[in-house]
């Protein structure tokens, strides 16, 4: 195996929650949206799927151009990635040499540590002020990339706007504000692009949107990065059917701003019952909340129970949250069906 780069025979793979096409698992684990997409992303993709003997379009303009109308953005500062994990990927590539650094506050998305690891990034950590305060001041040690989950995951917590600005102006590097689950918190940065050179936002289709297994996410920023992006990207890395699928919705107005309604609801039921309980749970802005127990052993018992009972939710080993469990916000019917499992496992 000596022909393999050392820092990839180092580092370990990234594990995702556990997948499960079983429509009688509740499904809590990895933020996907329990609700349908739009039906217009469906007719699209079946549409489109009468097009493929030929390549896509390679830049997926018509999504760009989609994207831009929503998003009040130049198409020309947009790129479609395969999933927004593609979008963070290329910026790993493009902006790290092997031995520089990339920070993220701790707890953060799993996944840039990986990214790290693969193109031998020196990954730091830093700590939050308090539970979850972008601190005043922050020890970049002269970060190439800083990136911030924006509402952050795991926890869900949402920041203050001067906060993410005050990293903007102190961090030495790019900010890479990853905004997964920023249509359940309605806070963006996007209309900072204009402000901030070095600001990078990033969004997907898997979370609202409903289209996880679809493979969508956009990397918006200014012209000049996009452009060396350009040069490292898959040249067809959406394929006819995603591109079709994600520039439907775009286009239905009435659904994207319902979408994450329905989200948002079930967050604000779900607090006051679990909090009842005695338990701890984060403020979240996100599809998602976390939840602490009393100790390790009591979050994982609950975390093997409610698996043994056909609800899926996620249990992370990093350091501060053994105690925790994270769920995702489902249905009604779902949260009704976690509901009665938890409280029949805490009894
Ligand atoms: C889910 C998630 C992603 C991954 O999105 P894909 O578009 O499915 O690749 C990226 N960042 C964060 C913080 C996430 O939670």
């Amino acid at each position: 195996m000596d022909v393999v780069r050392t820092c990839i025979r180092k580092m370990s793979a990234y594990i995702p929650g556990d997948a499960a096409d079983d429509p009688k698992v509740v499904k809590l684990n990895q933020n996907e949206s329990r609700f349908p997409p739009s039906p217009r992303a469906i007719r699209a993709i079946e549409a489109a799927a009468s097009g493929l003997a030929l390549y896509p379009e390679s830049t997926s303009r018509a999504l760009r151009e989609a994207a831009a109308k929503v998003y009040s953005v130049p198409a020309s500062r947009i790129m479609a990635g395969n999933g927004s994990d593609d979008i963070l990927r290329i910026l790993f590539q493009c902006c790290c040499d092997p031995g520089d650094r990339a920070m993220a506050f701790y707890p953060s998305y799993s996944y840039y540590a990986t990214l790290a690891d693969m193109y031998d990034v020196d990954y730091r950590l830093g700590d939050f002020a308090g539970d979850s305060a972008i601190p005043d001041t922050v020890q970049f040690d002269a970060a190439t990339l800083v990136v911030l989950p924006h509402p952050n995951a795991p926890t869900g917590a949402v920041f203050p706007e001067r906060d993410v600005r005050r990293l903007l102006e102190t961090a030495p590097g790019l900010v890479v504000v990853d905004e997964a689950y920023a249509d359940f918190s309605g806070q963006t940065v996007l209309p900072l692009l204009d402000e901030y050179e070095n600001l990078v936002v990033v969004r997907t289709f898997s979370k609202s949107y409903g289209l996880a297994g679809l493979r969508v996410g956009l990397g918006f920023a200014r012209e000049e990065l996009l452009a060396e992006m350009e040069k490292v990207r898959d040249f067809y890395n959406l394929d006819r059917l995603a591109q079709a699928g994600a520039v439907a919705p775009l286009a239905d107005n009435v659904w994207v701003r319902r979408r994450p309604g329905g989200v948002v609801a079930g967050r604000g039921a779900a607090l006051p019952p679990l909090r009842e309980l005695g338990l701890t749970v984060y403020p979240s802005g996100a599809n998602f909340i976390l939840v602490r127990f009393r100790d390790e052993a009591e979050a994982k018992r609950i975390f093997e129970s409610l698996r043994s009972r056909g609800v899926l939710v996620r249990y992370f080993t990093g350091r501060g949250l053994a105690d925790c469990i994270r769920v995702s916000i489902g249905t009604e019917t779902d949260m009704v069906v976690f509901q009665n499992e938890f409280e029949a496992l805490l009894e």
